[in-house]
């Protein structure tokens, strides 16, 4: 295999002249990858894996800036659905209570606070397995208001038909978070109240929209390198990647039925981050959780494999994330800036430092 950072590894499926133009253009989508070239990535030695993950990141984004996101949980607890990971799911005692949905005015007020900390993008994030019409016309009115803070927004709120994505794109909505957690192999032994096409046909449905997608997973619930292989596989042969693409490290919540699962091989997640950044080179690649647990060394090695977005606040939904403190001097010492509120998330012209 190539060192060449813009050339494509042998194995990978496509038609030479669609090849061509995929590269020449860089257009998304248009390249599918096989198991056998994803694996290949998998397997290089880490030196070399990284060098090829940061070049592209170079070719794609400014590799000193990091967008910063914050997750507002606007309904915690109580949700139908059963995922294994999860602190908020009926189905596990994990002492979480069931909320209301918040108010406008609170999510205003959030929207505020999170606009002076540097946030660029705030994400609501709701524990139902679909939302109802009149929680869909709050939710609304949420993104409105978020975006006349001057954020972006990302709301978060289970399965969507394709009426309630229409009306969240006429809200303004900027992106839709719908991770697909897993690979297809893997998905049925993390959560049975739903399968792995209902994630993919409601991710259909808000590209449908028009909305932008972000849509992820989780390391470390046991699941193989194989899984982690098929899952960024299927995320980035979707028609369209996601431009916004989370690596969760799994936060173990006691009364889960993940909560006894291994912890994930450091050097195994920054590979994991490296493929996600090589595989879908455009797109804005999110630490999100599980920074708790990592040391600054670790977080460094994801930022150099390509990770350029974080979720900051000291509570991710309901489990613990760095504090503000740790974060502002993880960044100094790396010299690496928060993208302005002002500047979108999308990537830089190629060519860029
Ligand atoms: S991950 Fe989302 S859908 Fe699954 S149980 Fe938790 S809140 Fe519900």
């Amino acid at each position: 295999m190539s060192f060449d950072p813009v050339e494509r590894p042998d194995g990978c499926d496509v038609p030479e002249k669609q090849a061509r133009r995929a590269q020449a253009r860089e257009l998304p989508g248009l390249q599918r990858w096989t198991r056998e070239a994803v694996a290949e990535w998998f397997d290089m030695p880490f030196a070399n894996l990284l060098f090829q993950a940061q070049s592209l990141h170079r070719k794609h984004f400014d590799p000193n800036q990091v967008q910063i996101s914050r997750l507002v949980s606007i309904k915690t607890g109580g949700c139908p659905e059963d995922c294994g990971y999860c602190s908020q799911s009926a189905h596990h005692k994990t002492g979480i209570k069931p909320t209301k949905l918040m108010t406008l005015a609170e999510v205003v007020e959030a929207a505020r606070a999170a606009k002076a900390t540097g946030t660029q993008r705030l994400c609501l994030g709701a524990a139902w397995r679909s939302p109802r019409a009149r929680d869909l016309d709050l939710v609304c009115e949420m993104i409105a208001a978020v975006k006349a803070e001057g954020l972006e927004a990302c709301v978060t709120l289970g399965m969507l038909d394709e009426a309630q994505a229409e009306r969240l794109a006429a809200a303004g909505l900027d992106y839709y978070n719908h991770n697909i957690d897993t690979s297809r192999e893997y998905y049925s032994l993390v959560a049975s109240t739903r399968t792995m096409d209902d994630r993919l046909s409601t991710l259909a449905r808000v590209r449908g929209a028009g909305v932008k997608v972000c849509s992820g997973g989780i390391i470390g619930m046991g699941e193989s390198r194989d899984d982690r292989i098929g899952m960024l596989m299927l995320l980035a042969n979707l028609p369209e990647p996601p431009e916004s693409v989370p690596i969760n490290a799994l936060m173990r919540v006691s009364g889960t039925p993940l909560a006894g699962a291994s912890s994930i091989d450091g050097i195994e997640f920054v590979r994991t981050v490296a493929v996600a950044r090589i595989l879908m080179p455009r797109s804005v690649v999110r630490l999100s959780a599980g920074r708790e647990h990592m040391s600054d060394e670790l977080q460094a090695l994801c930022f150099f494999a390509g990770a350029n977005s974080i979720f900051v606040g000291e509570q991710l939904l309901t489990t613990p994330n760095p504090s503000q403190e740790r974060d502002a001097s993880l960044l100094g010492r790396l010299g690496i800036q928060p993208l302005s509120s002002n500047q979108p998330s999308s990537p830089a012209p190629s060519g860029s430092a």
